[in-house]
């Protein structure tokens, strides 16, 4: 246990709105190592949580459903975060580990719309949008992966960190689910594969053993827009790569609360009783219910 969590690290890499229908025609390199080395599995939006990016992204990160963390919405006022923290938060905070929060969209990283969803990583850093469009949003994720670039780069301990990409779920609110969303996908797929270059580059590289888990929060209708309930919508996924992670063999059941606890796993931390957490690590979740 001790040796595991003295070399475990965890990267989470949440991309806002990709639908996981479309990806088997879409040229994704990254995401698809992640999955052959991994796994990439579906996962639906349970009946209770709106298929919304505030309330996924919160039980992604807390571990917890929305009858414990109080998001119903992309405002986060009313939240109990506090008992319920995002994983940056706990692990700096009750674990004496290091951590960060990168991204570029408003309620996640800063007090504005009842935010944020990450209270006190280690370090975090917030990209402004300089325009409302669906270029501003690719520009916003260009230096939102710039920023994880660099603090992954740095030369001091980091144990697990998010990194939020939202010009995919912007385009698709522009624009619908057509070319441009498409292309979108493909632009997160080619900034995933910066930040896992920039895993593999780090100083200390040599003695750290990292898991990799990519997601999503839902999907988007055809038109562009989300919130409901069709298959389109409430169909999320997550992939995921690292020691002990099934390979080859995508687990059944999956659900957003299983990220946090999979990240607790990975790192050999056995979540408190009091943390009360929904989720299971994807090794002992999932494989066969
Ligand atoms: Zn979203």
């Amino acid at each position: 246990m001790e040796n595991t969590r003295n070399t475990a690290r965890v990267l989470v890499i949440g991309i806002d709105g990709v639908r996981l229908d479309l990806l088997p025609e879409l040229d994704t390199p990254h995401l698809d190592e992640v999955a052959r080395t991994g796994f990439l599995a579906p996962v639906e939006v349970d009946s209770a949580t709106p298929t919304m990016s505030g309330p996924c992204w919160t039980t992604v990160v807390t571990g917890v459903g929305v009858a414990k963390h109080g998001v119903w919405a992309n405002r986060l006022d009313g939240n109990r975060l506090d008992v319920f923290p995002d994983f940056t938060t706990r692990l700096a905070a009750d674990c004496g580990l290091r951590t960060f929060a990168v991204g570029g969209w408003e309620p996640l990283f800063l007090a504005r719309q009842g935010g944020p969803l990450f209270v006190s990583p280690t370090r975090l850093a917030y990209v402004a949008p300089r325009a409302d469009t669906p270029e501003g949003w690719e520009e916003v994720d260009d230096r939102v992966t710039a920023e994880a670039e660099h603090l992954l780069g740095l030369d001091e301990e980091l144990h697990a960190g998010f990194v939020y990409l939202g010009a995919v779920d912007e385009t698709a609110h522009f624009l619908g689910c057509g070319q441009e969303y498409r292309r979108s996908i493909e632009a997160a797929d080619r900034r995933l594969g910066r930040v896992l270059e920039a895993v593999r580059r780090r100083p200390g590289h040599a003695a750290e053993q990292w898991t990799v888990i990519v997601v999503t929060d839902h999907g988007h209708r055809d038109e562009g827009g989300h919130g409901g309930r069709s298959p389109q919508e409430r169909t999320a996924w997550i992939a995921a790569t690292g020691p002990g992670l099934p390979a080859g063999t995508a687990p059944s059941g999956l659900r957003h609360c299983d990220v946090a606890a999979q990240v607790y796993a990975a790192l050999g931390i056995v979540p408190d009783s009091h943390w009360t957490l929904d989720g299971s690590p994807f090794t002992s979740a999932a494989i066969g219910a």
